[in-house]
């Protein structure tokens, strides 16, 4: 979900350029190309919307924050704090399959609920969803940028505020016709034009807002639909809101029909729910523990945008926490502060992130509580983009599985219940609470990417990367500062050694061509946070310089203290 509303003003593009501090979106999906972040699927095809390749940065980029992922959640849970009972946080792994059992969808819901409303153009058969119209207009409608331009520089206090009509006209009569052909104000100028005069006449103080302009621009006259709301694409009729389904389709099996249908996964999280009982029978967990699961989930988005933020395939890290009912507040309290903290730990700053506790009108039924981890993505400034969700499930997932498969999944808590006259208790059996923390590993890696993002016109390289040391997909750089008199050996020597100690972090680099400056600026633009030089003073006193990415600076240390210094700053 995407805060804020679409009709806030900012999120047009006339103020997009005013908001402070917004990156620019363009310059960072061109470096991601560059440096082989992150690609266009199938590009050399014309590409296939919806759909993401990540390059080598990339890929070991998303594996760093996989892995740090993994590491705080499942092998030392909350950094091996306490829980709320006291006790050190447990979690266990799962893997599970992205095709489950058509009933898993059944029961979760997704097959009868899992749609998006959307809206079908009378004229060219484009699809919007119905949610999300004004953010699609503003971001991708070509007509709706360019007629936007007309209105803006007519002087306030004219006949319509805010409104040139004779622009209008000849916009309508040119690039119009071009851009959106079935547009009613390109269709029939005069009425329309006419007809808009009549409407925003009259408040000669109160410029009207795009949002009614453009309604205006798309009907001719009031009729019984009233004012309409134009295709992005061509301008055209929206017919009214019907359901869509964001389950990919497939078959399991030779015949392709109703009854070999199965589905690809729409999230990771079911997949535990259906192996929660062998996981309880199978292993020594007692509750309150965690079971997590990552992987690719897959949803028909009907507009995906925003380069990776909505992908039509993409990655989840879920973690699914059962617990007694009485401490489920509790746990959920606990895991929406962490996750909060954790996303600052990798390095997104807090001024751009929020925890956004949702509205009682916007729970599913079945929850008492959830709250989003956002993000300001230039995209989304000076509003937020959902990064995580942490929901209190109650005990919805479980009852469900359990109604439509018929397997018990009850847990007989031997540490509950009545205490018996020899000092143990009598057992309490339940189904668990749970508490869910669904983090997108995609869009992860694109916030850590637009945080990093950095301009400097006085650096030599005028784009730099600042990833934290943790997620940085190069950790470090050796370079021999001229490739002769014994530097190249000396600076093979200490990249094998700290590749041998760092290799399974990330790449250590080395390098002996080109400048010293131009190395450093492409480490810089790649986000490397160390370079560590062999010159000729190393040659006489054994110490190398250290480069700081982000300040520029170098200091002087020991050879045989570079892998200690980077071992702590990696956090070792
Ligand atoms: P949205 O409201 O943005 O569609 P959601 O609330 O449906 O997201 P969840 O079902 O809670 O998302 O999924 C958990 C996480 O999975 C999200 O916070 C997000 O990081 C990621 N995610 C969901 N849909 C997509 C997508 N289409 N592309 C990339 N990541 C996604």
């Amino acid at each position: 979900m995407t805060t804020p509303a679409s009709n806030d003003p900012a999120s047009q593009p006339d103020a997009a350029a005013s908001v402070p501090g917004r990156k620019p979106m363009d310059a960072i999906m061109s470096l991601c190309k560059r440096r082989g972040f992150i690609y266009q699927a199938s590009e050399i095809y014309g590409g296939i919307n919806g759909f993401w390749d990540y390059g080598p940065l990339g890929a070991l980029m998303k594996r760093n924050l996989r892995e740090a992922w993994w590491q705080d959640m499942i092998m030392n849970p909350a950094w091996g704090r306490k829980g709320p009972n006291g006790e050190a946080v447990r979690c266990v792994p799962v893997e599970t399959c992205i095709i489950q059992h058509p009933k898993v969808w059944e029961a979760s819901g997704h097959l009868a609920g899992f749609a998006d409303p959307m809206r079908k153009c009378a004229k060219c058969g484009h699809f919007v969803r119905a949610d999300q119209y004004w953010d699609t207009l503003v971001e991708s409608s070509e007509w709706f940028n360019s007629l936007i331009q007309e209105f803006e520089p007519a002087p306030m206090g004219t006949q319509t505020p805010g409104l040139d009509s004779s622009r209008m006209m000849k916009w309508a009569r040119g690039k119009g016709k071009k851009l959106a052909p079935n547009l009613a104000l390109v269709r029939n100028p005069e009425v329309t034009l006419s007809w808009l005069a009549t409407r925003v006449n009259g408040q000669p103080n109160v410029p009207p807002d795009v949002q009614e302009i453009v309604r205006h621009v798309a009907t001719e006259q009031l009729n019984a639909t009233g004012l309409q709301e134009p295709c992005p694409r061509c301008g055209g009729e929206l017919g009214a809101p019907a359901q869509f389904k964001l389950m990919f389709e497939t078959w399991a099996g030779l015949t392709q029909t109703d009854d070999n249908k199965v589905y690809l996964r729409p999230e990771t999280a079911q997949g535990i729910f259906v192996q929660f009982k062998n996981v309880v029978d199978t292993t020594r967990v007692k509750i309150p523990f965690g079971i997590g699961n990552t992987g690719k989930s897959f949803r028909n988005e009907i507009t995906p945008r925003n380069f990776t933020f909505r992908s039509r395939e993409f990655e989840q890290a879920e973690l699914e926490f059962f617990c007694h009912p009485d401490e489920s507040h509790a746990w959920y309290q606990f895991w929406r502060d962490f996750r909060m903290e954790w996303w600052r730990s990798i390095g997104l700053s807090s001024d751009n992130l929020i925890l956004r506790e949702h509205d009682k009108d916007e729970l599913s039924h079945y929850s008492t509580g959830t709250c989003d981890v956002e993000y300001r993505f230039p995209f989304t400034a000076p509003g937020y983009g959902e990064l995580e969700g942490v929901a209190h499930r109650g005990n919805f997932d479980l009852t469900q599985h359990q109604k439509h498969s018929g397997a018990k999944l009850e847990y007989f808590d031997q540490e509950r219940g009545e205490l018996l006259p020899n000092g143990s208790r009598k057992g309490e059996r339940y189904l668990p609470h749970c508490i869910e923390p669904a983090a997108g590993l995609d869009r992860g890696v694109l916030a850590l990417i637009c945080e990093a993002y950095t301009v400097d016109p006085a650096r030599p390289s005028p784009e730099f990367m600042k990833f934290h040391p943790r997620i940085a997909p190069i950790k470090a750089a050796v370079f021999p500062l001229v490739n002769k008199d014994g530097m190249p050996e000396k600076a093979e020597a200490l990249h094998a050694e700290l590749n041998k100690r760092f290799g399974r972090q990330g790449l250590i680099e080395t390098d002996p061509k080109q400048t010293i400056g131009k190395r450093y600026a492409r480490m810089d633009e790649a986000g490397c946070p160390y370079c560590f030089t062999i010159d000729g003073q190393t040659m006489t006193d054994q110490t190398i310089t250290v480069r700081d990415r982000d300040t520029g600076s170098q200091e002087r240390i020991a050879i045989d203290k570079v892998a200690e210094f980077l071992g702590e700053k990696l956090g070792e």
